[in-house]
């Protein structure tokens, strides 16, 4: 599903997680692995303002493990806790909770000291479309998919999921908008499905996707096409593809378009392998705070 997204539609997203904000202890910042800076909401500091926030890595399962590597130690550096996780698959909810305890060591150990009752930590979490917060929320909610109920001084209804005796998640996540400003985080939007193929241009989506495999991954090119190795010219390289695939129209001219699909769809479906499409360096320097 892809929103539409208006300035009004913002106004009113940033609003609604401001509500619930108020309700949570800490703030899940789900990232697509392959992408993290791309798939980022570029107001998200803002939103939450000083709210503990634990980043995940979501789809590891499908991004190159070297790279994803490379981001853990980015996030480390800059202080800011991190994990990955594959919602699709393994269970998170060991992995989730044990970070979210280390992060509310001291807050708990407070509240203890002042002799509060000991509680649960409550999360939320908060992403872009498509990035796998209904994945992740069904991935937490499955052991104990009883729900504690409403709490008392909460206008509307908030639903908590009890994932550990340890852990409440808000059930509904937090969806906030992409970027739109950067031209490159659009087609890394595109070509990792975030967003539809039909809000760019699909050949420009895939000669961007095509550029960063040469540059990045080019024995997988060769290997799964089977092709010859020359790069300098994209079209031929599509062409190579086309012919190697057998997809021409009468004339023997390549049928592009079916190579568009099937790369589009080889390159989402991990057939050359787990890829990323951005380094920490690719992160503009403006934004590095
Ligand atoms: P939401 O819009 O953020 O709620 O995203 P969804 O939970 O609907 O997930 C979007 C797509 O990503 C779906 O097709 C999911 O199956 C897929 N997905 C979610 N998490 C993972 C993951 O960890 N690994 C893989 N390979 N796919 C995932």
């Amino acid at each position: 599903m892809t929103v539409q997204w208006f300035p009004g539609h913002m106004a009113k997203a940033r609003r609604q997680i401001q509500e619930k904000l108020q309700l949570v202890d800490i703030v899940y910042e789900l990232l697509d692995a392959r992408i993290p800076y791309s798939s980022s909401n570029p107001m998200m500091n803002e939103i939450i303002k000083h709210k503990p926030k634990l980043i995940i890595l979501n789809k590891a399962d499908i991004a190159d493990p070297n790279v994803t590597q490379q981001w853990l130690n980015y996030f480390k550096q800059k202080g800011q806790p991190v994990i990955t996780i594959d919602a699709l698959h393994q269970n998170a909810i060991k992995h989730i909770t044990e970070a979210s305890k280390e992060i509310l060591k001291e807050k708990f150990e407070k509240e203890k000291a002042k002799g509060l009752r000991p509680r649960p930590i409550r999360a939320m979490i908060l992403g872009i479309p498509n990035v796998g917060k209904s994945t992740l929320t069904n991935n937490l909610a499955k052991r104990k998919a009883a729900q504690t109920g409403d709490r008392p001084g909460v206008t509307k209804a908030q639903q908590w999921i009890k994932v550990e005796k340890e852990l409440e998640l808000l059930d509904t996540p937090g969806v906030l908008w992409p970027k739109f400003e950067e031209k490159r985080v659009g087609y890394n939007l595109a070509v990792t499905g975030a967003i539809k193929d039909t809000i760019l241009h699909l050949d420009d989506i895939i000669l961007y996707a095509l550029d960063y495999l040469i540059a990045h991954y080019p024995d997988r090119l060769v290997e799964r096409y089977n092709l010859s190795g020359q790069f300098e010219d994209k079209v031929a390289v599509l062409d190579e593809i086309g012919q190697k695939r057998g997809f021409l129209q009468s004339g023997g001219y390549v049928d592009y378009d079916k190579v568009y699909e099937i790369l589009l769809r080889e390159i989402r479906s991990v057939k050359l392998g787990r890829l990323s499409f951005e380094l920490p360096s690719d992160i503009p320097t403006s934004e590095e705070k």
